[in-house]
């Protein structure tokens, strides 16, 4: 009998990456309204692609973008800064079904967790937005075990802070190679929130698949 859930966070209760392309976008409007020389079409997909490859939760994204482009100023940077922050706040929407989902579930009496790779504070800064940061018994997060999903750390720490056995939860995620494979490791149950899965590689069987959130309900 399933007693827990734990949750990824990211393309799993969030649309990250719509939020962090709306953003860099208006970002680069910025940049060129500042000043920046170039394209703005060009300049949003070139800053965007060095933001996924410098990282996607680096906080100095822009800044070393300016200066490998050489048009570092800090005229610029503060409009892109400003911009960006501008835009990321109002688009940092739970995925449509999410809060009532988690309601249901919380009524129903299942206990509730994240496991993400993202780091700690900005899980939270995300959940804490969305206004979502109470329902969870416990945000696991990359400091917490500083390994990533597929490893079972992440997962056995959540457990064990949840009480109950890996094979009385369910974990639902969106990435086959880390949220599929690293609950199958575990020994739990594996749920695929295939709305968010833009992963393209190994397919990695979940044992339930869910087209929207609602649908973890019925999947139980
Ligand atoms: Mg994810």
């Amino acid at each position: 009998m399933i007693k827990a859930i734990t949750f990824d966070l990211d393309m799993t209760l969030i649309d990250f990456m719509n939020y962090k392309r709306k953003a860099t976008s208006a970002a680069a409007s910025a940049m060129i309204k500042a000043g920046y020389t170039g394209d703005r079409k060009k300049l949003k997909k070139e800053l965007f692609d060095f933001y996924l490859s410098h990282g996607i939760e680096s906080d100095d994204p822009f800044e070393k973008f300016l200066k490998n482009h050489k048009s570092y100023s800090d005229r610029i940077l503060a409009a892109a800064i400003n911009a960006y922050l501008k835009s990321k706040y109002p688009n940092i929407k739970p995925y449509p079904g999410v809060k009532k989902t988690l309601k249901k579930l919380k009524q129903k009496g299942y206990k509730l967790a994240i496991v993400t790779d993202a780091p700690k504070l900005k899980a939270y800064v995300r959940l804490d937005e969305m206004g979502i940061a109470d329902m969870f018994d416990v945000v696991v997060g990359l400091e917490d075990t500083g390994r990533h999903k597929p490893s079972k750390l992440p997962f056995k720490k959540a457990l064990k802070a949840l009480h109950v056995k890996p094979s009385e939860a369910m974990h639902v995620g969106d990435w086959r190679e880390k949220d599929v494979l690293g609950a199958k490791k575990m020994g739990m149950r594996s749920c695929l929130a295939h709305y968010g899965d833009q992963h393209i590689g190994r397919k990695v069987w979940a044992d339930c698949y869910v087209d929207k959130v609602e649908d973890i309900v019925k999947v139980l």
